[in-house]
């Protein structure tokens, strides 16, 4: 494999004048590549320090429909609850508590239900996984490593998996990464400012939605910021020349 195909990144950007513009692009993220790679962004949400887990749902239509990754069940604070595999207090492993990526993805879909859908997941499922999976209605697995293939956990997830007719499958990924660059759309270069406060903007009292956050630091790189006696929002402009 060259370096090319090692990696998909920002090598079609609008800078790049080798891009036929007039042509379909050609190095975009396939359907299997973008949910796994959806899952392994979830993953990056993972608290554990060992195992950084995600899963992706997706429908028929190709949707998704759920996302989910390991972590403590909802109020169960993860800096109180332990993360540690072995203990010598029984009570203070983590295996009691945590829900792993699958179960969290089938519990917060936001769809009615998960029949005959797809998951996404960077490990084989679990046994106890493989139930929620079985019983939630989706059809296929599609897994990136089966690290854990010599556990009893994963040899039963299989046995079940085979008996009720869910499909599974290794996803074999075509590039060794998936890139993400916040400086690929050169945000930094462009005005994030909306419309209101006009550009014109100079010791001038203005408008300000109430979504709008005039101390964000984008903002505060552009205006200072201070209320009048009225509680009037004064937005004042550092450098005109920035939208030049
Ligand atoms: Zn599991």
């Amino acid at each position: 494999m060259d370096n090319k195909n090692k990696c998909i990144n920002n090598d079609q950007s609008f800078s790049d004048v080798s891009v036929n513009v007039n042509k379909k692009r050609e190095k975009y993220l396939e359907w299997h590549e973008f949910f796994m790679a959806t899952a392994f962004l979830v993953a990056k949400r993972s608290k554990d320090p060992v195992s950084q887990v995600g899963a992706c749902i997706v429908n028929k239509e190709n949707k998704i429909v759920a996302t989910g990754y390991n972590g403590m069940p909802t109020g169960c604070n993860d800096d109180d609850f332990p993360w540690s595999k072995i203990t010598n207090d029984p009570l203070e492993s983590k295996f009691l508590y945590v829900c792993h990526a699958e179960m969290n993805a089938v519990l917060n879909k936001n769809s009615a239900d998960v029949k005959n859908c797809k998951i996404y997941v960077g490990l084989f499922p679990c046994n106890e996984c493989a139930k929620i999976i079985i019983q939630s209605g989706i059809r296929e697995v599609i897994y990136m490593s089966d690290k854990h293939s010599h556990k009893v956990e994963t040899i039963a997830a299989k046995r079940m998996f085979e008996a009720s007719g869910v499909k599974y499958w290794q996803y074999l990924p075509k590039s060794e990464k998936v890139v993400i660059d916040f400086n690929e759309i050169n945000w930094n270069r462009q005005s994030q400012v909306a419309d209101t406060p006009s550009c014109n903007l100079q010791n001038e009292e203005v408008a300000v939605p109430p979504s709008w956050n005039p101390q964000s630091e984008e903002l505060a790189a552009l205006f200072s910021y201070k209320e009048d006696h009225d509680n009037h929002i004064v937005l004042s402009r550092f450098d005109s020349d920035i939208y030049d």
